[in-house]
C-alpha cells in the first residue's frame, strides 16, 4: 500500500514543478509575450488564419516541451483571426490586455486566494469591494451601493436584469403582462440575459431612436402611459451610456424621471462607455446615470484590461443580494457575521478566479492618470478621424459621443452598401487595422471603435491612408473594367 502509494507521488509530484524548472518555464514564456509585445505594432490587427486546420498538439499522457507548444500556439492562435491586442484593431469594441493586468492574473493564480466569500479572505473580497465602490462613485452611486465583479457586461447585465426582476416581484404568472422598455440599439446581451432570467415572454417595448440613436423619451412616455392604461405591469427600462453601433449615449436624466414616476426599475448597459465618465469633459453626457437603479460597466473595454472582467453596480445591495443569495449545510462556515457582503453571495458564481487583482494591481501600480489619458485620447482620436474621413469625402454617421462612429463611402457608379462591404473587405485584407460593419435600417455602414490602449495618432492615420487607397483602387477598377 505504501509503495503504491509513494509511487503514485512520485508522478503526482510533477505538478509541482521545480525551481529550475519553473525558471525555464517562465523564461520561455517571458521571451513569447516580449516578443509579442515588442512586435505589436508591425503584427497585422486582421491575419488570415492558416489553412492546415486545427492546433497539431494531441492531448497525451506526457508532457511536451514548451517550445514545441508556444511555436503552434503562435503559429495557430496569436497570429491568426483579429488581433484584439493590436493598436489596428478599430473593429469590434477592442479589447486591451495592459501587462500589469497579466501580471495579476498571472499572481492571482499562482496564490489562488478565494475570493468568494469573506469568511475565506477577507484581505481579497476587500479588494474587489473597494473596486466595485470605486465604480459605484465614478457612476455617483451614494455609498452603500455595491454590485459584483463578474465575468464581463452579459453577465453584469444578467445579474442587474434578476435583481431588478426580484425586487419588483416579477413571478412567472405576471412575465406575460409585464413590460420592459428599450431600443433596438441595445447591446443584444440584455436580450439573452431577459430570456435566461425567464422573462422571455415578457412584453419587449421598442421604443424609438431620434436621429442621433438615442431613445425618444417622449415615445417612452407616450408607451407607459398606455401601458399602464391597458393593464399591462410597466418594470424595467433599459438605457444604454455608450451604445454598440454608435456610442450613442440614451438621455439618462429623462430616462431617470419616468421610471421614478411609473416606478419602473432603471438599468443603464454603460459596458462600453462607462469608464468615460473619467474623462472630465465627456462627464456631462452621462447626466441621470447616478439616478439609475443598476449600471453595467466593463473594465475589459474601458480600463483595457485583459478579457474577463465586467462589473454590475447596484444601489438596492439587499435586493442583489435576495436574488443570488443561497445556503448550504457545507457552508454553515461561511455564514458568520461579516463586515463586507461576498461576492458568491451577489452572484451566480461560487468559486472563481480572484479576478479583481487584474484590475488593482495596475492601478496600484500606474494610478489613475494614465487611463484617463488614454480615454480622452481614445475619444480624441474618434473625433480627429470623424474630420478627416468626411475630408475625404466619406458621409459619417452622428457626430461621436464617446469613441465610435460610423461611416460609408458614397461611391460614383457602384451601389452603395456593396461598395462600403467591398471596402471592409480590402481594409481586411490588407490586414494592418481592422474594422467591422453593421447594419442600420437597411443601409451597410463601416464602423470605427476606437479603445485599444495601443491606439494612437499612428494608427487612425495608417486607417484613413488604408480607407484612401482602398477608395481609389475599388473606384480605379470599376472604371477600368465599367
Ligand atoms: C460589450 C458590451 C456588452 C457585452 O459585454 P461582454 O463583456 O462582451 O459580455 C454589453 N453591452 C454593451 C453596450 C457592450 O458594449
Amino acid at each position: 500500500m505504501i509503495d503504491h502509494i509513494r509511487q503514485l507521488e512520485a508522478i503526482a509530484r510533477q505538478l509541482e514543478p521545480t525551481q529550475e524548472q519553473r525558471s525555464n518555464w517562465n523564461a520561455s514564456i517571458q521571451a513569447y509575450a516580449d516578443d509579442f509585445i515588442s512586435n505589436i505594432e508591425v503584427l497585422k490587427a486582421y491575419d488570415e488564419p492558416p489553412t492546415d486546420g486545427p492546433i497539431k498538439l494531441a492531448i497525451e499522457e506526457t508532457g511536451k516541451g514548451i517550445d514545441t507548444i508556444l511555436r503552434e500556439l503562435q503559429r495557430k492562435v496569436d497570429r491568426a483571426g483579429i488581433n484584439p491586442a493590436s493598436g489596428g484593431h478599430l473593429g469590434y469594441v477592442p479589447g486591451g490586455g495592459i501587462f500589469p493586468g497579466a501580471l495579476g492574473d498571472y499572481l492571482a493564480a499562482v496564490t489562488n486566494r478565494y475570493a468568494g466569500l469573506f469568511f475565506a479572505n477577507p484581505g481579497a473580497v476587500r479588494i474587489e469591494n473597494e473596486l466595485i465602490r470605486w465604480m459605484c462613485k465614478l457612476v455617483g452611486y451614494p455609498e452603500g451601493s455595491l454590485g459584483n465583479l463578474a465575468s464581463g457586461g452579459s453577465i453584469a447585465n444578467l445579474i442587474a436584469i434578476t435583481t431588478a426582476r426580484d425586487f419588483m416581484g416579477i413571478k412567472a404568472a405576471q412575465v406575460e403582462k409585464s413590460v420592459v422598455y428599450l431600443t433596438c440599439q441595445v447591446h443584444h446581451c440584455v436580450q439573452k440575459a431577459l430570456r435566461i432570467a425567464g422573462l422571455g415572454e415578457a412584453v419587449i417595448r421598442y421604443v424609438p431612436t431620434d436621429e442621433r440613436f438615442r431613445m425618444d423619451v417622449d415615445c417612452l412616455h407616450k408607451y407607459l402611459r398606455q401601458d399602464v392604461a391597458h393593464g399591462l405591469i410597466p418594470f424595467l427600462a433599459v438605457g444604454s451610456a455608450g451604445t454598440t453601433d454608435t456610442g450613442a449615449i440614451d438621455p439618462l436624466d429623462r430616462i431617470a424621471a419616468l421610471a421614478q414616476q411609473f416606478g419602473l426599475w432603471f438599468h443603464v448597459d454603460a459596458a462600453y462607455g462607462g469608464f468615460f465618465l473619467m474623462v472630465e469633459e465627456l462627464k456631462g453626457a452621462f447626466k441621470g446615470i447616478e439616478r439609475s437603479d443598476s449600471v453595467a460597466i466593463d473594465p475589459h473595454k474601458g480600463l483595457f484590461l485583459p478579457y474577463g472582467l465586467g462589473a454590475v453596480l447596484i444601489k438596492n445591495v439587499e435586493a442583489q443580494y435576495n436574488s443570488h443569495f443561497y445556503s448550504a449545510n457545507y457552508m454553515q462556515d461561511a455564514q458568520k457575521a461579516q463586515e463586507e457582503w461576498s461576492p458568491a453571495d451577489l452572484s451566480p458564481e461560487l468559486t472563481k478566479h480572484f479576478r479583481g487583482l487584474r484590475m488593482w494591481l495596475p492601478f496600484q501600480l500606474l494610478g489613475l492618470q494614465p487611463f484617463r489619458a488614454a480615454l480622452a485620447e481614445k475619444a480624441a482620436l474618434c473625433h480627429y478621424f470623424y474630420n478627416k474621413v468626411r475630408e475625404l469625402g466619406f458621409e459619417a454617421g452622428p457626430e461621436p459621443e464617446l469613441s465610435i462612429l460610423i461611416f460609408r463611402y458614397r461611391p460614383a457608379k457602384e451601389e452603395m452598401n456593396r461598395f462600403n462591404q467591398q471596402l471592409v473587405e480590402y481594409v481586411r485584407q490588407d490586414g494592418r487595422v481592422f474594422l467591422s460593419s453593421t447594419t442600420i435600417d437597411g443601409a451597410y455602414w463601416i464602423r470605427l471603435a476606437v479603445l485599444s490602449f495601443r491606439t494612437h495618432l499612428r494608427e487612425i492615420e495608417l486607417c484613413l491612408d488604408i480607407l484612401q487607397t482602398g477608395v481609389q483602387q475599388l473606384e480605379g477598377t470599376r472604371t477600368v473594367e465599367g
